[in-house]
């Protein structure tokens, strides 16, 4: 084969396809389709293996973020502090709340939302600091959760691209008052489906997110609140909770081909590789380049069988569906930078290294 797609899911399938094929079976047949123990048993595995106490199993991570932030009382009037260079449902969530993100810039080395341009952006509306840990590397969080301390503010992390991640060597999972997850199919992991999770040490807010999720229910038919219907799919459990199983060898994959790319373009002049921060254990989501002219970088790579990405091409604050709060070009100039620079190499746990290998020897600058 003389071509690297840039994700190949099928492949992850196939290598695990007899214990899947079982799990999915398994949930046919014991006749029970809607939360129930394939879902208690995930939320149960996933937050042991994230270090946290609880984890609540939702329909997908944009539901995990907005119902962390309605478990923590966000309404219309309040303001929760973003990243302007993250996937647009970072800003969804908070939205749909009815509150308004108010965006901050990130560190132009990690990409990462910049802990020292936070404070700036609090003002008397603020009630949470909702940093995103893109690409799969963990924000800085100890400057942000002393911030948020000193300010009364609470901290929900969205960590749709960082599962198996590790922060200071905790891994990521409930370093803030929540965390919430995606297992989207391209994650790392990843459903067959759509699917996501809230973890976090609180117990009162797993058990709110855990209300919200269901109608505002705890017993059939007995709504103590208006919630809304987010369940972690039961069929999307099982998968998971065979997929967990092999999260750390398939994350280590990641970081051997994130080795390789580091080797490969070092002292390259033209292209920027990831920083990352000392204290930090990525979980390899994304492998990002910078390069000035990455137009003619992506054209380049295709051309020798190299499919790449872009994450992001356009920025949540120049989207049509934030006009309404009237951002223009400029207004965060180092998030559009990125957007111009910034290329994903292809990393997924069932690529080929070896033929990685040959297909670059015959890239040129
Ligand atoms: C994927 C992703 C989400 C949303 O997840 P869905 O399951 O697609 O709703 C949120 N934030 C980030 C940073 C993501 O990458």
């Amino acid at each position: 084969m003389s071509s690297i797609p840039f994700l190949d899911l099928r492949a992850a399938y196939l290598e695990l396809k007899e214990e899947i094929d079982a799990a999915v079976a398994r949930v046919m047949d014991n006749g029970w389709y809607i939360l129930g123990e394939e879902v208690e048993a995930f939320e149960a595995e996933y937050a042991a293996y994230c270090e946290a106490q609880y984890a609540v199993g939702v329909g997908n991570g944009l539901d995990a973020l907005r119902l962390a932030l309605l478990a923590m009382d966000v309404g219309p009037g309040d303001e929760v502090i973003v990243p302007s260079n993250t996937y647009i449902a970072t800003w969804l969530a908070v939205s749909q709340c009815g509150a308004t993100p108010v965006p901050v810039e990130p560190d132009p080395a990690t990409y990462n939302i910049d802990p020292q341009r936070i404070e700036a952006a609090i003002t008397p509306r603020t009630k949470v600091i909702l940093p995103v840990h893109l690409y799969g590397q963990p924000a800085d969080l100890d400057p942000i959760l002393a911030l948020a301390r000193r300010h009364g503010l609470r901290v929900l992390e969205d960590a749709a691209q960082a599962h198996g991640a590790r922060y200071k060597g905790k891994r990521i999972g409930a370093h803030s008052d929540a965390v919430a997850w995606s297992f989207y199919p391209g994650k790392n992991l990843g459903a067959m489906g759509d699917a996501g999770a809230v973890t976090t040490n609180d117990p009162e807010l797993a058990d709110c997110v855990r209300v919200l999720r269901n109608y505002g229910s705890r017993m059939k038919y007995q709504n103590e609140i208006m919630g809304w219907n987010s369940r972690l799919d039961p069929i999307q459990a099982s998968i998971l909770r065979v997929k967990l199983k092999y999260l750390d060898e398939w994350n280590l994959r990641r970081a051997a081909i994130a080795n390789f790319y580091y080797c490969f373009f070092s002292g390259n002049q033209e292209i920027i590789l990831p920083t990352i921060l000392e204290w930090v254990q990525p979980a390899w989501h994304l492998f990002v380049v910078r390069c000035s002219r990455r137009d003619d970088l992506q054209k380049r790579l295709a051309r020798i069988g190299i499919q790449t990405l872009i994450h992001y091409p356009i920025p949540p604050h120049l989207q049509p569906a934030y006009v309404n709060l009237e951002f223009q070009a400029g207004s965060f100039p180092i998030s559009e930078q990125l957007a111009r620079e910034v290329l994903s190499l292809p990393i997924g746990p069932h690529l080929d290294l070896i033929q990685l290998e040959l297909l670059l020897e015959k890239f040129s600058a």
